[in-house]
């Protein structure tokens, strides 16, 4: 694996600041990719080697395993925006914050809901992603993607089929390299009195200052996950290092120590009691990583 340029290779790697839940976990190999070129042989050889592979943004998102006996690959070379009049692209691996700001800062309107999301632009465009009534797909045109076979290819937003915080990307096995949004001609103090408010509004009522991984579960309709999680007399509920935050129910906090056990226990008891109190099912909106 060393002979492949453009990649740094790190062994029996931890994970643990790797994912926002801060859950201890490692893998064989860790590898950050610096081009799209990079990565086609890496995954060349690991298919030649047999050995498995998982793409991973930020790691805000997702309930990590313990191990995983293979190669976790992070798209760090993929880290740029560029603006050419209205339409913005920008590489899989750039922090959506980056990309907020960035066009905030050229008086363009349209993304500043993704300050707040602390993942990539590849794992929010996976999760279609967003916040206030808006979703990354609202101003994407189109998605470079890799495909199994390994071949880049162009896909237009009308070739995926995507709803609220959900796309077919990951059953088709594709990965995102890149996305291209049609922005509208903003203001930057208007957009920068938008981002103010809602991140005001933020700090107020989600327990920012603790490891998490955003809500836990999706918003059910005409309903939230919080208040049927906070009525069902749940909150600050703890199972080993997880807690369900007592800021806000939707959350599960690390408090020092959690395992993705903890936190998997504690999303089955939720699930549990919110069905028979008010027979309700909840949706996760986290992934739960299962590497065995
Ligand atoms: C405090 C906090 C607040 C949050 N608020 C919100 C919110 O308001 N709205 C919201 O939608 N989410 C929110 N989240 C959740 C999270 O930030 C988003 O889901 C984000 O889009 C995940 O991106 P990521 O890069 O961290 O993905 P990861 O967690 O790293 O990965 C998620 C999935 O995407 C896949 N993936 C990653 N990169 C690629 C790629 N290039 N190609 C294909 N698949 C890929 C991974 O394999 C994995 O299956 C919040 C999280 C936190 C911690």
């Amino acid at each position: 694996m060393n002979n492949i340029k453009g990649i740094t290779v790190e062994e029996n790697a931890l994970l643990n600041n790797l994912n926002t839940y801060k859950i201890a976990s490692k893998a064989k190999y860790l590898i950050k990719v610096d081009t799209i070129e990079s990565l086609i042989e890496l995954l060349k050889y690991l298919k030649e080697n047999k050995i498995k592979f998982f793409i991973l943004g930020a790691g805000s998102n997702v309930i990590l395993d313990e191990y995983f006996d293979g190669a976790i690959i992070k798209l760090k070379g993929l880290n740029y925006v560029h603006i050419k009049d209205n339409l913005v692209t920008t590489g899989a691996g750039t922090m959506m914050v980056k990309l907020a700001t960035t066009t905030v800062n050229n008086n363009l309107t349209g993304l500043e809901w993704a300050i707040n999301i602390p993942g990539t632009i590849g794992g929010s465009i996976n999760g279609n992603a967003g916040a206030y009534n808006s979703e990354i797909f609202d101003n994407l045109v189109k998605v470079k993607v890799l495909t199994p076979k390994l071949e880049v290819k162009e896909m237009l937003k009308e070739d995926f089929t995507y709803s609220y915080r959900h796309t077919n990307i990951k059953e088709k096995k594709l990965i995102v390299l890149e996305a291209t949004f049609k922005l509208a001609k903003g203001d930057k103090k208007t957009s920068e009195e938008i981002i103010k408010d809602r991140w005001h509004r933020r700090k107020t009522t989600q327990p920012l200052e603790m490891p998490s991984a955003g809500s836990v579960f999706r918003n059910p309709e005409n309903d939230y996950a919080g208040r049927l999680i906070e009525e069902a007399g749940l909150k600050g509920k703890t199972i080993g290092g997880a807690q369900i935050s007592l800021k806000h129910a939707n959350f599960i906090v690390n408090i020092g120590g959690a395992t993705s056990k903890d936190i998997k226990n504690l999303i089955e008891l939720i699930r549990k009691e919110v069905k028979n109190q008010f027979n309700v099912d909840l949706i996760l909106e986290q992934e739960i990583i299962d590497w065995k």
